[in-house]
């Protein structure tokens, strides 16, 4: 497998790229428009300077990877060497499903399609090609070029071959793969979310503040940030479409998005992305300093 092509240069996207291209892959990064390339090119480029000045890599090393790296905004154009895709655009059903259906048209046969979706259904998005063997989860976590754990998720009719393929394949990238089942949140998200979506509602129900819960997380249980704050890292639009995604799938009021979440989110307090979430991002250069506790 040397090509790789990567759809989406967002968030996880231009760290899947990075991560790739790091280890040596031909990666073909595909977004809808220069400026959402070149914000992609432009954030690796500050991880690798970042990680030249930490000394973890050469400044020939960080050359290599920006140079294993080509853009595209057509995907048919983008995929025709890929052995593998690995889809990260925005976490929506049936963007994805429109996707799935180009990539199918677009790939070579023996193409493997992969998704980092938080939580939609590996099984349908494969429904929806002429291979639903040959797609499967790959759930990387972010910053995806620190984090160790990808999260492998087999559809129902995802071949051993395939599911052996991508687990080895993430070992040479450093990863440590993790093999579950397609259940809704799969195994991450399905204890996370609660978590997340309780300490919400735990705020919501005037029992503490914002500083005072987080605090209680990092230091009562030494999670190395508050859940609150890890809620605005990931994004309250993504943590809302997860629990949802959660409550549809198994009809069980437990997973139901505290009321305050949907309010934040109707609101456009995306968290860190939208420069304000339950902290003030904009203000106090907050996110700036979350990303540096990371990368
Ligand atoms: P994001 O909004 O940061 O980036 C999504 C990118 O996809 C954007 O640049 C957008 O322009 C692009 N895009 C949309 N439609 C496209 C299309 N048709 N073709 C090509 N590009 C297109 O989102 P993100 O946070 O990077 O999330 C991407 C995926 O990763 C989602 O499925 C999400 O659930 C998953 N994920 C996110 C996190 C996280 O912490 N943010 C963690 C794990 C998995």
């Amino acid at each position: 497998m040397k090509n790789v092509a990567v759809i989406g240069a967002g968030t996880m996207g231009n760290g899947i790229a990075h991560t790739f291209a790091q280890s040596g892959f031909k990666v073909q990064l595909i977004d809808l428009d220069e400026s959402s390339l070149k914000r992609g090119i432009d954030t690796i480029t500050k991880n690798l300077d970042r990680m030249v000045a930490k000394e973890s890599i050469t400044e020939t090393q960080k050359q290599e990877t920006l140079a294993n790296i080509t853009t595209f905004t057509d995907i048919a154009e983008g995929v025709e060497y890929a052995s593998l895709v690995v889809e990260a655009a925005t976490e929506n059903v049936d963007l994805k499903l429109k996707i799935f259906k180009q990539l199918d048209e677009a790939c070579s046969d023996d193409t493997i399609l992969a998704t980092n979706t938080s939580s939609i259904s590996i099984t349908q998005i494969a429904a929806v090609t002429s291979r639903p063997k040959q797609v499967i989860g790959m759930h990387f976590m972010n910053p995806v070029p620190i984090m160790k754990l990808v999260e492998i998720i087999r559809g129902y009719n995802t071949s051993d071959e395939v599911t052996k393929t991508i687990m080895d394949l993430s070992k040479t990238l450093g990863k440590v793969p993790v093999e579950v089942n397609d259940y809704p949140g799969f195994v991450a998200n399905r204890i996370l979310m609660p978590m997340l979506n309780e300490s919400i509602e735990t705020l919501y129900n005037g029992v503490a503040g914002v500083e005072e819960i987080d605090t209680v997380m990092k230091l009562g249980m030494a999670h190395p940030m508050g859940p609150l704050q890890l809620a605005d890292f990931i994004g309250l639009d993504i943590c809302l479409s997860i629990l949802d995604v959660m409550y549809e799938g198994f009809k069980n009021p437990k997973y139901a998005p505290c009321p305050l979440l949907v309010n934040m989110v109707r609101a456009g307090k995306l968290g860190v992305k939208s420069g304000e979430g339950f902290y003030d991002y904009a203000e106090s250069r907050k996110a700036e300093k979350v990303a540096k506790q990371f990368l």
